[in-house]
């Protein structure tokens, strides 16, 4: 059983099934209300500290998106970007190995550096629903309930995957969990078809990802705020920064905006199984602004720790043996 219809719960139950396994997926949500569907989403690790973990992850979920895109997944594209730099720059970035050809060109002032790769962009609203359908279609179950305690569950399934998100915190008494609020700003697509970022902009994170038929801008990077509440000096300078850094967009209408909160936690996402009294309890939550990025690769973590039944005893890190 897996309790979360997130990106994160989405792509476990999917690898399960692939190995076997009878899932249902439960949620207390729709998925249009979800952070999932709020996400930009683009493959990029932002504010993930550097971690052989994540870059494995990362790696996997790149190999499997470029996988979709060929295959022709509806929403899953390859975006080309251009990423800017500020300060001082050495090297290629720790997550450079997981994003396969990156590289580095010269920039004029205030830029000290461009990179550019190419990496997966996926529509998420579509894409949720895609991956319930295929859940269904392997006869999966997706099923709308708010669970209140994941121990109960043993009494319907050996092994229950917690990918709450966020609701980890309170769900598994998780003091690590915070939230990040996220805001974006959609417009029409004046013609774009590649991705800008400019992440150390002072006045606030910068992005720009043009989708089929929107161009999502971002951001905002707020940690520890909780509400969603309509920020409209946000947005203004959401939309003045996007059109600073990507002049095509002055006019483009605004088609709507977005606020949601990343599930972030101290130490990275939590992604290790647990035996519980009844069964094996696998967690894979906390994955910040990353959800999308890491979202294939802790799948399949997921299956290894759900079907091998590797897990810690009490008081063991996962990674002791
Ligand atoms: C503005 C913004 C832009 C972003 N851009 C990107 C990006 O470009 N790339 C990227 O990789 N990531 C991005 N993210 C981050 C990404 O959205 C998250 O990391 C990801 O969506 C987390 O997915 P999740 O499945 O863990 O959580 P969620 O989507 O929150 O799903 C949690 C699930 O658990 C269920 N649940 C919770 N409590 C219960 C309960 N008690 N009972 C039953 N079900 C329960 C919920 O109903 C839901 O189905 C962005 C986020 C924001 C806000």
């Amino acid at each position: 059983m897996v309790v979360g219809a997130g990106i994160v719960g989405l792509t476990a139950a999917v690898r399960l099934q692939q190995y076997g396994a009878r899932v249902t997926v439960l949620t207390a949500d729709p998925a249009p209300r979800l952070v999932s569907a709020v996400a930009a989403a683009v493959w990029y690790p932002t504010h993930t500290d550097a971690d052989p973990r994540v870059l494995r992850w990362a790696a996997a979920t790149l190999e499997e998106f470029s996988a979709q895109a060929a295959g022709g997944v509806p929403g899953v594209v390859l975006r080309r970007t251009r990423m800017l730099q500020r300060g001082p720059v050495a090297g290629l970035p720790w997550w450079a190995p997981a994003a396969g050809d990156v590289r580095a060109l010269d920039a004029s002032e205030p830029y000290t550096r461009e990179l550019r790769f190419t990496v997966p962009l996926v529509e998420m609203v579509g894409y949720l629903d895609w991956l319930q359908q295929r859940i269904v279609a392997g006869g999966g179950r997706v099923v709308r309930r708010r669970v209140h305690s994941l121990d109960d569950l043993f009494a319907e399934a050996p092994v229950v995957v917690n990918a709450t998100g966020l609701a980890a915190a309170a769900l598994c008494g998780d003091r690590a969990m915070f939230p990040v609020r996220g805001h974006i700003v959609l417009v029409a697509n004046p013609g774009l078809d590649e991705s800008v970022r400019d992440e150390d902009d002072p006045a606030g994170i910068t992005y720009v990802h043009p989708r089929s038929r929107d161009v999502v801008l971002g951001g905002t990077y707020e940690p520890g705020r909780a509400d969603t509440l309509a920020d409209p000096e946000a947005r203004d300078g959401i939309l003045r920064r996007c059109i600073a850094l990507v002049p095509a967009l002055a006019g483009a209408p605004i088609l709507g905006e977005r606020i949601g909160l990343r599930p972030a936690r101290h130490g990275g996402p939590r992604v290790e199984a647990e035996a519980r009294e009844g069964g094996l309890l696998v967690h894979a939550y906390g994955h910040g602004g990353a959800g999308m990025t890491l979202s294939w690769g802790c799948a399949d973590e997921v299956c290894t720790l759900a079907l091998t039944g590797r897990r810690k005893a009490p008081g063991q890190r996962a990674d002791q043996k």
